[in-house]
């Protein structure tokens, strides 16, 4: 996953235009996945796809023909989205266009003007403190025309026609943690997933942020009903502890399969409300959807100081983090896949057990005292109206000895599954 960063790193991404196509093209080597083209123009809700971004160049240069702001050294030295431009002219004009962060001197600040046309340079506040009074050549080879916005689809068939959604967002120029790190965990999800026979159909979109989740659901809402359980993919690379924001509905699923999951698997993690502030939760959560759909993260966008600055790098996001961000929602995808409702064969009082070996099966095991409880749990609840899951949290036990203890009385005919 981190030297997959390392290779998009680089690329100058946006929510339209080459770098974003060139992205998808370079996920489709680990995951063979559509790029769909939507022109600029089209109607999505009340938004409008925007005319298509894609720059070659960008510097400032001084009387000596130096260039003192060069966009080929990061990407995130343009105003994303900048209208062309080439003029000369003296620095107090040009500081009009440039921007920095007083608070951390040394990083530079990731800016966008989608909506506006305008442009810009970004720069660190010890660089611009550097440059001298005096006439600057400023160059911008951009160019904003009619063209489309770019997306990519992978769908992974499972037994059921019921999907999990996985969304990350896929627009952001030189940053990992925000969100490379989403990127490069769905395109390895979708490939571990499309390798095993899922029960569920996943369905992995990557999107530009909101326009692309906008877009996604107005050319798809007559499959929506179909997405049982989601989570928008995002900062998921930084050492922070995991965090998950619930979907609009609080007690779907998936926030309690989250919450699950974290209860037996993580040390330190925060549990937050859903709240119409975020990613792109907030599409597949507004009121006509009201998707169960949720937001698993390390530390939440904002709330780290590097987020949106070129301090969010290949050393901000180590592998370890990834490795460990990557079992948090493989465990949650085991959960959601083995979650389901058993019937007890024996429905007046509890079934002998010793008579079938399974309390000789247990003594001396160190942790027979959990499966044992885990056995007694299963059986009591299972009268055709407690999931997986519910007996989990009722038991307060984990749901892989949940599922074991399943299993073993499946295999012994004291349970079966409600169909
Ligand atoms: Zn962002």
């Amino acid at each position: 996953m981190h030297d997959l960063m390392r290779r998009l790193y680089p690329i100058c991404r946006s929510i339209t235009g080459d770098g974003l196509r060139e992205t998808l093209r370079i996920l489709r080597d680990i995951i063979p996945m559509e790029i769909r083209d939507v022109p600029t123009g089209t109607s999505v809700f009340d938004w409008t796809i925007p005319k298509e971004w894609n720059i070659k160049d960008a510097y400032v240069k001084n009387t000596s023909g130096e260039k003192v702001i060069d966009f080929k050294k990061s990407s995130l030295h343009i105003l994303n989205y900048s209208t062309p431009v080439h003029e000369k002219m003296s620095l107090s004009r040009l500081q009009e266009h440039l921007f920095a962060i007083p608070e951390h001197p040394d990083w530079i600040p990731y800016r966008t003007s989608y909506f506006k046309e305008r442009w810009g340079f970004c720069l660190s506040q010890n660089h611009l403190a550097a440059m001298k009074d005096g006439e600057y050549e400023v160059f911008i080879d951009s160019t904003l025309t009619d063209g489309s916005l770019s997306y990519g689809e992978f769908y992974v068939h499972g037994e059921s026609q019921d999907e999990v959604l996985f969304s990350t967002h896929v627009c952001h120029p030189s940053m990992c943690n925000d969100n490379l790190s989403g990127v490069v965990l769905c395109a390895f999800l979708a490939r571990y997933l499309s390798e095993v026979k899922p029960y569920y159909s996943y369905r992995f979109l990557f999107i530009p942020g909101t326009i692309g989740s906008i877009t996604w659901l107005s050319k798809n809402e007559s499959t929506i009903g179909r997405i049982k359980h989601g989570l928008v993919v995002a900062c998921v690379g930084d050492a922070g502890k995991p965090t998950y924001k619930k979907s609009r509905r609080g007690t779907a699923i998936i926030d309690r399969a989250v919450i699950q999951m974290f209860r037996h698997s993580v040390k330190e993690f925060d549990v937050k409300e859903f709240s119409p502030y975020g990613y792109d939760e907030r599409q597949y959560c507004s009121p006509a959807f009201d998707l169960p759909v949720g937001s698993l993260t390390r530390t939440p966008h904002g709330c780290f100081p590097q987020y949106h600055t070129s301090a969010d790098n290949l050393e901000f996001v180590l592998p370890e983090n990834l490795g460990e961000s990557f079992e948090y929602y493989t465990k949650v995808v085991a959960i959601l896949e083995n979650n389901r409702t058993y019937i007890s064969t024996n429905q007046k009082c509890e079934p002998q057990l010793g008579r079938r070996g399974l309390y000789s099966l247990l003594g001396g095991r160190k942790d027979a005292e959990i499966t044992e409880m885990a056995l007694l749990w299963v059986l009591n609840l299972s009268d055709g109206n407690n999931s997986l899951l519910d007996i989990a949290e009722r038991s307060a036990m984990p749901f892989d000895k949940i599922m074991e203890a399943t299993l073993l009385l499946e295999h012994h005919g004291l349970l079966q599954e409600k169909r």
